[in-house]
């Protein structure tokens, strides 16, 4: 079998749906091409958050691009509905709860650091006393450890997998073809366009995105593109469902719309294992306790371990081939943060090379290339 489009996008994680979504309401005719059920897929285990507060720090575009996207999610979260009738529950608001005096004078020293890289754009994190965090989470009290929390007006939250759902379908309805089971096996440039090879035949486009999490780097080579990521897990522990209710999420609590709250979140390099362990998962609800002391009383129902995609200083990593012009590169941890810049800003980019101020920043090209690097390319 072998299929032609205009666009082929690989990866059918958060990144690819969003770029592809983008694309496909912008007209272009894209196949998105995703690996099968057993694969790792940063898309389906993640926490929801809309996150700007702590984003970029040493990268003053990420910060901006992460605020960008927040400022777009109301409309594009609105969109969405209106086009697949999915709501993918975005909520604004969002507490990082502080204990004891260390944590707030760390978080002050954060806040100070990224106030003054960010100069006179809008930084719009602050610590808040803790009463006045304690007024916008009026139904679950506080522990007597919080002394405070981080606070930021862009930060929210969605229902991730619904998010997903709701990309998928909004790019089909704008006509996009989505195949699954249809992992890339090798990528090549006949002269004329790039032909992928897949368990389901040839697909072949005169521009293709990779945008595949970890498969990246097996493919990046393939068409010339360096992207150094590397893996870290993160746990998370989901509580049944709850009658409390909390408006807006915490950084590391969240309860989702239907009731169950979710607890997080390690940062672990163990290599590729997704597996779970009980001392982190100790550390987590015991932190968890501190925060809330009444969330002791919930049973967890489930937890599980998954693979964050993390570039060398976590920020994103945007690229075009210059060996292979039309072949592109999108990747960073926060793909439900980035999902409406993806969408709308990194969309004109391939179709039109349409790009925002300051976009060349995400290139690759900021880390360098070292010699052991472009031998194991
Ligand atoms: C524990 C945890 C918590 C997180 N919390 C948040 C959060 O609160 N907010 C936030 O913004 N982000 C969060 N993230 C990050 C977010 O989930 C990722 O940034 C996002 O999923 C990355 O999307 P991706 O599409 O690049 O990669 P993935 O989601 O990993 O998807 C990669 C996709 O590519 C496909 N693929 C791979 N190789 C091939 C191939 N050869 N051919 C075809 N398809 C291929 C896979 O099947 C998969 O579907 C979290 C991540 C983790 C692990």
């Amino acid at each position: 079998m072998s299929e032609s489009a205009e666009i082929i996008v690989v990866g059918g994680g958060l990144f690819g749906p969003a770029i592809a979504y983008g694309l496909a309401r912008r007209g272009c005719d894209v196949a998105l091409l995703d690996d099968g059920d057993d694969v790792l897929r940063a898309a389906r285990g993640n926490f929801g958050l809309v996150w700007v507060q702590s984003k970029g720090m040493g990268m003053q575009r990420y910060q901006d691009w992460s605020r960008e996207s927040a400022e777009l999610y109301p409309d594009f979260a609105a969109e969405l509905k209106e086009l697949t009738g999915i709501d993918v529950i975005y909520r604004r608001g969002g507490l990082q709860l502080l204990l004891g005096d260390e944590e707030v004078e760390a978080k002050q020293a954060e806040i100070d650091r990224m106030k003054a890289q960010a100069g006179d754009r809008d930084f719009a994190c602050e610590i808040i006393p803790r009463d006045e965090a304690q007024q916008m989470v009026p139904e679950l009290r506080f522990g007597n450890r919080v002394t405070g929390a981080g606070y930021c007006r862009y930060d929210g939250d969605v229902n991730p997998l619904k998010l997903l759902r709701a990309l998928l379908a909004g790019f089909q309805a704008a006509g996009g073809r989505y195949r699954s089971a249809a992992r890339v096996e090798t990528i090549r440039h006949d002269g004329a366009a790039f032909v992928a090879k897949t368990q389901q035949g040839r697909f072949t486009a005169p521009k293709i995105v990779l945008a595949a999490g970890h498969g990246i780097t097996r493919l990046a080579p393939m068409v010339g593109l360096y992207v150094p990521i590397r893996p870290q897990r993160g746990q998370v522990l989901v509580t049944e469902r709850a009658e409390v209710r909390l408006p807006i999420p915490l950084a590391t609590v969240r309860q989702t719309d239907e009731g169950s709250v979710q607890l997080g979140n390690s940062e672990e390099d163990v290599d590729f294992d997704d597996g779970t362990t009980l001392d982190v998962t100790r550390r987590i609800a015991a932190r968890t306790i501190s925060l809330f002391p009444a969330l002791a009383a919930l049973r967890l129902v489930r937890s599980w371990g998954c693979i964050r995609v993390l570039t060398p200083d976590k920020c994103a990593i945007y690229d075009e081939s210059e060996e292979f012009p039309g072949a592109y590169v999108a990747t960073s941890h926060s793909g439900v943060t980035l999902a409406a810049v993806n969408a709308r800003q990194v969309a004109p980019w391939i179709s039109d090379r349409e790009t925002p101020p300051g976009f060349d920043h995400f290139s690759a090209k900021r880390f360098g290339r070292g010699e052991d690097d472009v031998q194991a390319a």
